[in-house]
């Protein structure tokens, strides 16, 4: 493989190309195995970055495309359907929270996210409210990279700062208080109430990642804070945009992470494994009163139109990733990761450059006291057979749902390991 045109010419994510990271090159990947150009075989504990969770090359996957590719590979969704977005759109609709009603497909995550704040303020356009347009959310949270999204994101996360001065300026509160099983408290969610209070006349919507800030930090929260802000909410006449991109499809152990606090948002963000991994999409769903609000607006339509909605390849890899999901073993197997990643990672606990380990449903992480060297560590984690990618201070782990035993043990040795390993932290860094 020519890694070194890649190095000098292939952009990825998060990196720079005068001073790019090591990249490894993949041949083919199969179940939860990446092979690599030079022969060797790593465990992969990332889903590729939380899609594949049926495992790669999952054969249902790759007929439902073939078959589709055959038959029609891409038509323009202006003025034509056609059945593999129908299908999609039926289990889509089966599948989530009652109460949302209305499929967007979009291509990636953060343009799902960018729809939904779309339709959230003209939604309020439509409701007679144009004053409602500013969104609120809490800190540590993380939506993508495009500007609508950038402006929900963290602002303190330095990941988007460059930028600050150009993305419009949102409202936000405190992070949830830390902990899934977490006594909750009023306190917990007062200054957010607060914001509600005195500015909701302005805001459109609140948009949250349920239960799991991903990207922001890999951390979990209370269903408590997620019902009392459904709550609160409604009290104070604000949407609630979920975006279950990376909970969605059950990786924090039920199917959408909302149904841990029985709630339903308003409007739904999905992406990633909506595919299995096999392909990108995302949907944006919302309540009949979202869609009514819109259609009463000025403008009366919905001004975004991708070139690739509801690409059949997509829905048809879509539609077979949610058929093994609805009949298949999910549930068992998150629960069987869960337990076993708690098992797994226990030991890392004890070591001193380790603050916290964290597990729910099928994610574990291991936040360190520093930042981690990420090059230092893929190489370790490679070196032990395994494809984990640290960042920040975290090591985590979301592997595919047909992970083994066997291979999860051995994914969760790795990172006990290379968590111990002197050098793993920045130099600059003194572990605590
Ligand atoms: N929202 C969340 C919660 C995410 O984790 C991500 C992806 N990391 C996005 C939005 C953006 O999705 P995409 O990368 O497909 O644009």
């Amino acid at each position: 493989m020519d890694l070194e045109f890649d190095r000098q010419h292939l952009w990825h994510p998060y990196t720079s190309m005068t001073n790019p990271l090591p990249v490894l090159g993949v041949t083919s990947a199969s179940g939860c195995r990446l092979r690599l150009d030079d022969g060797r075989e790593l465990i992969d504990g990332t889903s590729s970055w939380w899609s594949a969770i049926h495992g790669y090359s999952h054969q249902a996957l790759v007929a439902a495309v073939q078959k589709q590719a055959a038959q029609l590979s891409h038509v323009m969704f202006g003025g034509l359907t056609h059945e593999a977005a129908i299908d999609l759109g039926k289990a889509l609709l089966k599948l989530t929270p009652a109460g949302l009603s209305r499929v967007f497909f979009a291509d990636s995550g953060s343009v799902a996210v960018e729809v939904a704040i779309k339709m959230a303020i003209q939604y309020w356009q439509g409701r007679g409210k144009a004053g409602k347009h500013k969104l609120l959310t809490v800190l540590g949270g993380y939506h993508g990279d495009t500007f609508a999204a950038m402006s929900v994101c963290d602002p303190n996360a330095g990941m988007h700062g460059m930028f600050g001065h150009l993305v419009a300026k949102q409202l936000f509160a405190s992070a949830p208080r830390a902990g899934f099983d977490r006594p909750f408290c009023d306190d917990d969610i007062r200054e957010l109430k607060t914001l509600l209070e005195r500015e909701h006349d302005s805001i459109a919507a609140v948009i949250i990642e349920p239960i799991l800030q991903g990207a922001g930090g890999l951390r979990f929260y209370s269903p408590d804070y997620l019902r009392a802000l459904r709550a609160l909410c409604d009290q104070y006449q604000v949407l609630l945009i979920a975006d279950e991109i990376a909970t969605g499809f059950g990786r924090t152990g039920k199917a959408f992470a909302c149904e841990h606090a029985g709630i339903t948002p308003d409007l739904l963000c999905l992406g990633k494994a909506l595919t299995g991994g096999m392909l990108s999409l995302a949907a944006t769903l919302c309540s009949d009163e979202v869609a009514a609000g819109i259609g009463d607006s000025p403008a009366g339509v919905f001004m975004h139109g991708p070139t690739f909605m509801a690409n059949p390849l997509a829905c048809a890899a879509a539609s077979a990733s949610l058929e093994l999901f609805a009949k298949g073993d999910w549930q068992a197997q998150v629960s069987r990761i869960e337990a076993e990643l708690k098992r797994g990672l226990d030991d890392a606990s004890a070591l001193p450059q380790v603050v916290d380990v964290r597990v729910l449903g099928a994610v574990g992480v291991i936040e360190m006291a520093g930042s981690i060297d990420t090059a230092f560590a893929m190489h370790a984690f490679a070196a032990r057979g395994v494809w984990v990618r640290p960042f920040g201070r975290l090591i985590y782990v979301m592997p595919p749902y047909c992970i083994s035993s066997a291979e999860l043990a051995a994914l969760t040795r790795a990172m006990v390991e290379v968590a111990a390993l002197d050098g793993i932290l920045k130099a600059e860094v003194t572990p605590s």
